[in-house]
């Protein structure tokens, strides 16, 4: 049984990369993830992606634009049938996904894959000394810190690579 789009009832396609099979809508280019599945994707190399390429484009204006005119709250699960919700991968990325509270799939719009391995890939790089130095600094200075924080050119994937960095030195 084809799955139907959360986000243009349109069917969606399965498409396998990399071994994974995801359900991918031919209309609006966003992808149906099953709980897991980003994880395993994540695994892979963008060239596992030859073939299906637009999974991971941004959509034309165009399509913004019809993707837009439906609204999130509206989405509904294609396995479950109940709403989804949408909040912010990672919690606190950019990257606003829908997901499914009782089957734990979740919902990517056209580009947004693309982004998430992205920001994976950001979380699991070392710091550089520069980054380490700033960390120290903000550390052992509430003012220092207050200032990091609020430096743009810090950038969120910073701040949240610096978390995950004191996760795993408390581990
Ligand atoms: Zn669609
Ligand atoms: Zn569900």
């Amino acid at each position: 049984m084809k799955l139907l789009c959360p986000n243009c009832r349109t069917e969606m396609e399965p498409v396998v990369i990399g071994g994974v099979e995801i359900d991918y809508c031919p209309s609006c280019h966003g992808i149906w993830l099953d709980e897991g599945e980003l994880q395993e994707l994540a695994k892979y190399d963008a060239k596992e992606f030859r073939g299906v390429e637009q999974i991971l484009m941004p959509p034309s204006t165009e399509e913004a634009q019809g993707g837009l005119s439906s609204s999130v709250s509206e989405r509904i699960c294609p396995r479950c049938n109940v709403k989804l919700y949408t909040y912010k991968y990672g919690g606190n990325s950019d990257i606003v996904i829908d997901g499914c509270p009782q089957c734990g799939g979740i919902w990517l719009d056209a580009g947004e894959l693309a982004k998430i391995l992205n920001y994976m890939r950001e979380l699991d790089r070392p710091l550089t000394p520069e980054e380490e130095a700033i960390v120290r600094q903000a550390l052992t200075s509430s003012r220092l810190r207050m200032k990091a924080l609020e430096d743009e050119a810090v950038g969120k994937s910073f701040l949240a690579r610096i978390a995950n960095a004191i996760v795993n030195l408390i581990g």
